[in-house]
């Protein structure tokens, strides 16, 4: 069986390398340090579910490709039934982290991949897709987390890369070699990478013929020669460096959505770990295959996960507060329900209406409409949440005091006292259920959110491009018997 125990998943990182910088100063191990930890503790929950006998039914899947059970991160969907079961993994695993699963950029990669490599191949000939294959059969056997990345620095928007006074603010192949080939330039806002195994890039939006150098989709293991990792700090960060015990922190174990800028200083990728290198038609089709399966992840799945955990929170805030039987706030907490349940909808009927993309290729993506309307949806959906979430919990969501408060001897009795809502309930806890609704409410989740898989203006774009209307014209023609100017009485 092709499963790694979390154990051996800990023990994989030691051998990688990476070069990682944070807040000034070099991480010299991804497992020690705390922020950087938080990713090796989420990916090493997706080993533990597909272990465990409860959530294996949701976190592994049989690979036809190598003919084993795997992780469901590392399957490329060949059915309907395969990309609904996509999407309640999405689910299932963000109510639990709390935070991203940091496998599924490469997870949604992997489908796009797998559906353009086929297409190029058909069309030009080339030999892409089975050297695709060879790649995900090694991930699968070996049971590897692969991150993703697509977004990248870029110039002015104004101007094509060309123009660009700096020419790698695109990642670009500087050097065809017989063996491989040299990239340059930078991935930006790159969730997990540095506690993966693996990464898989893919160029970020469509080049034009002569831009062909930007045309580019490969993989290489993340401690290659030349990658160098920048990652976020934030004040959730700096929160989490100092903190003498985890416990005191809205996400003790799993922490922030944790990214970092990965750099390109002229890194070879042999040409058996290249994708796609010129054929700038394509990384357009690379793009938006990625963009609907991602949107459905992110607008459909993971975000219904998180709502799931500031349901909970505001639901116990009610009943610590003795507001059970208060109509707005039951009212509130229905609306967050709504809000979830649409945005569950949207990414089931993405998954249910998914299908063979391009036909032929045996692989089943999301369908367009719905995985762009999913994560369009979720946006404002999950600021109103957040609102909704802010009410209920009151002003001590961001006023709260520490929770080494109540440990320091001269403070305990007050915040005991005062922070109880006099109930029964341990203040401890009361105090712990606002920090997790400030980690939610008062942080990054929100921008995180609307910006994660694209922010609205490119889902708008999308949905103006493929839907047409001409069915909603029609109906109107025929409801009115319109007829043309020279259609026969
Ligand atoms: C928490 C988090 C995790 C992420 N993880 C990953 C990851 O793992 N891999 C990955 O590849 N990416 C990842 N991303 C990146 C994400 O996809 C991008 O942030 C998103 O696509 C927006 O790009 P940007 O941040 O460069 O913002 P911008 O593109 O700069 O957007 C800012 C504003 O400018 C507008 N705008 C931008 N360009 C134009 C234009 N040409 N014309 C008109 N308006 C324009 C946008 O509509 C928006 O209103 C992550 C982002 C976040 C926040």
């Amino acid at each position: 069986m092709a499963l790694m125990t979390p154990e051996a998943f800990e023990d994989s990182l030691k051998k990688l390398k990476p070069r990682v910088f944070m807040n000034g100063k070099r991480v010299e191990s991804v497992l020690d340090n705390p922020n950087t930890r938080t990713v090796v503790e989420s990916n090493k929950a997706s080993y533990e579910w597909a272990l465990d006998p409860v959530s294996r039914p949701i976190m592994t899947c049989h690979s036809p490709l190598i003919d084993e059970i795997v992780n469901r991160y590392t399957h490329v969907s060949t059915s309907v039934d395969d990309l609904v079961a996509k999407a309640q993994a999405g689910t299932f695993t963000a109510e639990r982290l709390g935070t991203c699963i940091y496998r599924c950029v490469g997870y949604d990669a992997f489908h796009s991949l797998a559906a353009t490599t086929w297409e190029m191949d058909r069309d030009l000939g080339t030999a892409y897709h089975p050297r695709f294959l060879d790649y995900l059969k090694m991930v699968q056997s070996k049971d590897l987390s692969v991150a993703g990345a697509l977004t990248e620095p870029r110039g002015s928007r104004r101007k094509r890369a060309l123009e660009w006074p700096d020419p790698y603010l695109s990642l670009k192949v500087v050097e065809q070699k017989s063996d491989g080939i040299v990239v340059r330039g930078a991935k930006i806002n790159i969730s997990g990478a540095f506690a993966s195994h693996e990464l898989v890039v893919l160029p970020q939006s469509s080049h034009p013929e002569d831009e062909k150098d930007y045309a580019v989709a490969f993989a290489v293991p993340t401690d290659a020669e030349g990658i160098t990792y920048v990652c976020q700090y934030s004040p959730y960060s700096a929160e989490r460096d100092q903190a003498d015990d985890t416990e005191e922190l809205g996400n003790p174990r799993f922490g922030q959505r944790e990214t970092s800028m990965v750099v390109f200083d002229n890194v070879f990728v042999p040409w058996e770990r290249v994708f796609h290198c010129g054929e700038p038609k394509y990384s357009a089709r690379l793009v938006t295959r990625f963009a609907k399966t991602h949107r459905m992840t992110c607008g459909g799945t993971c975000k219904v996960g998180f709502m799931n955990q500031i349901i909970g929170a505001c639901k116990l805030i009610q009943e610590y507060k003795g507001l059970d039987k208060v109509p707005h706030i039951n009212e509130q907490i229905t609306e967050m329900v709504v809000l979830r349940e649409t945005g569950r909808a949207c990414g089931l009927a993405a998954a249910r209406l998914g299908a063979e993309d391009p036909p032929g290729s045996g692989v089943f993506l999301p369908d367009e409409v719905m995985g762009n309307v999913s994560k369009l949806n979720i946006c404002n959906a999950f600021w109103r949440t957040m609102a909704l979430a802010g009410d209920i919990g009151g002003g001590l969501v961001v006023t709260m005091p520490s929770l080494k408060d109540l440990k320091n001897p001269e403070t305990k009795a007050y915040v005991e006292e005062f922070f109880s809502f006099g109930s029964d309930v341990p203040t401890e806890n009361i105090l712990k259920v606002h920090k997790l609704l400030q980690n939610w409410t008062a942080g990054q989740h929100g921008v995180g959110t609307w910006h994660g898989a694209g922010p609205v203006m490119a889902q708008k774009i999308m949905l103006q491009r493929v839907v047409k209307f001409d069915h909603e014209k029609e109906l109107v023609k025929k409801t009115l018997n319109l007829k043309d100017k020279d259609t026969p009485e």
